[in-house]
């Protein structure tokens, strides 16, 4: 149950009402709100006066909602750069796997500026599954990414893969991105709770929609309404390509919760021959944006070199995207 508290409540009785009902207590925009756990579906008598508004609701996925809040949440990336509320904007993300050396993300940004592409992602904090392959540059990495922002006007998406690393990564990245290893990591959900900066969460791969957005309403209860969620493939049976695509799981998303949705096909399909054809497969849903990998040399790339485009093969899915976004009434921004 979610509860909206009247405006001139006490700090006493707010915090009262918390003991009571055992509920996560936060403020935004100066209302105080308090979320009880899903099987309370009333408040008590003689609590009304307290309360303006409240919401019985099914499950724990609460705040990320649809019957909560019907409408997609707008997220700034930028002041002008909007997704979700009723942009109608298709946001394209793009840039190589790892941050590998200042040469290689530079060539990276400055392509993703030449088509006037505004967010640039780049991992420096690998999550491999083998302690022997590259890690990635830490943080001489995320000074790197710094330096595109600034050099090419950029914003940075950049991934977060354990609670060692958060504060850097949170004071860096324009968007922080928790890794789908990372999903249910709840030192560093609980960290993107506290800044006001779009967090997007990828589904962890062997996660159940539940679970993908329960890891949400880990930031959304701390008091950060800005999440946006990620498919990005799960583990089936098949393994002739890296992961499946939930596109299913990408409409109940649409449909039950208020948060924007990004899908990333690159790490579903695992092979660079899919991705354009997945791209406007995504595109034609309706979402809101869509994450790439892409990269000078894809044969040298130092992770997931398999699945990266060269950056004509980008250009002319870039050039296709506009399209099919138009199609459905949407823009590619
Ligand atoms: C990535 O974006 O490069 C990445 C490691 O993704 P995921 O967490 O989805 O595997
Ligand atoms: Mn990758």
């Amino acid at each position: 149950m979610i509860l909206h508290l009247n405006q001139e409540i006490d700090q006493a009785t707010i915090q009262a009402l918390t003991d009571k009902y055992q509920a996560i207590h936060f403020v935004l925009e100066n209302k105080h709100i308090l979320v009880t756990p899903s099987k309370d579906k009333s408040i008590h008598a003689g609590d009304e006066k307290y309360v303006a508004q409240s919401w019985a609701m099914d499950s724990d996925i609460q705040l990320a909602s649809s019957k909560y809040i019907p409408q997609k949440r707008r997220i700034a990336i930028a002041p002008n750069l909007i997704i979700g509320g009723d942009s109608n904007n298709t946001l394209v993300i793009t840039g190589p796997c790892s941050v590998e050396s200042e040469e290689q993300i530079n060539t990276s940004a400055e392509f993703v500026q030449s088509l006037g592409i505004k967010v640039l992602r780049a991992g420096c904090y690998k999550p491999r599954t083998s302690p022997y392959t590259f890690q990635g540059l830490g943080l001489e990495g995320l000074k790197l990414l710094d330096k595109m922002r600034s050099k090419y006007d950029l914003k940075i998406i950049t991934e977060v893969k354990d609670s060692s690393h958060v504060d850097e990564v949170i004071e860096y990245a324009d968007i922080v991105q928790i890794g789908a290893k990372a999903m249910y990591d709840q030192g560093i959900l609980k960290k993107c709770a506290k800044t006001n900066k779009p967090i997007l969460i990828k589904r962890g791969f062997g996660s159940t929609l539940q679970e993908f957005v329960q890891a949400a309403e880990f930031v959304l209860s701390g008091g950060n309404p800005n999440v946006i969620l990620c498919e990005r493939g799960i583990r089936t049976f098949e393994t002739k390509t890296r992961f499946t695509l939930d596109l299913c799981g990408v409409a109940y998303l649409k449909e039950y919760t208020n948060l924007p949705i990004i899908l990333d096909p690159s790490h579903a399909m695992g092979y660079s021959y899919g991705v354009a054809d997945l791209t406007r497969a995504c595109i034609a849903m309706g979402i809101d944006g869509v994450l790439i990998e892409t990269h000078p040399n894809p044969a040298v790339a130092k992770s997931d070199a398999s699945q990266q485009l060269n950056h004509d093969q980008f250009k002319s899915l870039y050039q296709s995207m506009n399209a099919v976004a138009g199609a459905i009434g949407r823009k590619i921004v």
